[in-house]
């Protein structure tokens, strides 16, 4: 057993309490993930691989133009290359990518360590609720304008 493998059996073993904040995989919402590649380039240790292709979709309105759209075929993040310094879910602009608490699994085998999309999608559901909002806050910038353009007048 590695050293690795003995912390987290240790770990395991002492149920000790995670806080519901830590750093553990990261997770997707592909539904939210443009493609854009932001997270892809701003990760320093090269981790996340995409894969795409474009897909060409008809017009919206009769004189316009017809629109290109990237199809995620692949992300994934290898593990063990991660140094957990959280850029690429600092860094995404669409809220695609999450911290969850749960560990990755113990291995002695680098490649299970590259988590594939699904995956990254089954953290999901471990990643903790948002803090809610202090109730004293101003409502948030997105809010204002809706409010603002649903109101009299
Ligand atoms: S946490 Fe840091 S090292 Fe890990 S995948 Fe994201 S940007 Fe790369
Ligand atoms: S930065 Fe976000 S939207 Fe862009 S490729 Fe990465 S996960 Fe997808």
């Amino acid at each position: 057993m590695t050293p690795y493998e003995q912390g987290l059996a240790a770990l395991r073993a002492a149920q000790y309490p995670v806080p519901v904040r830590s750093r553990g995989v990261i997770a997707l919402l592909e539904e939210n993930c443009t493609v854009c590649m932001v997270c892809a380039r701003e990760c320093p240790d090269w981790c996340i691989e995409i894969d795409s292709h474009k897909e060409t979709l008809p017009p919206r309105t009769e004189r316009g133009r017809p629109r290109v759209l990237h199809v995620l075929d692949r992300f994934a993040i290898d593990f063990a290359l991660c140094m957990w310094c959280g850029i690429c879910i600092e860094a995404c602009p669409f809220d695609a990518l999450f911290w969850s608490p749960e560990l990755p699994p113990a291995t002695r085998d680098p490649a299970e360590l590259v988590h594939e999309r699904a995956e990254l999608r089954a953290w999901l559901a471990t990643v903790p609720a948002p803090p809610a909002l202090d109730p004293a806050a101003a409502p948030a910038k997105e809010q204002q304008d809706a409010d603002r353009r649903s109101g009299p007048g």
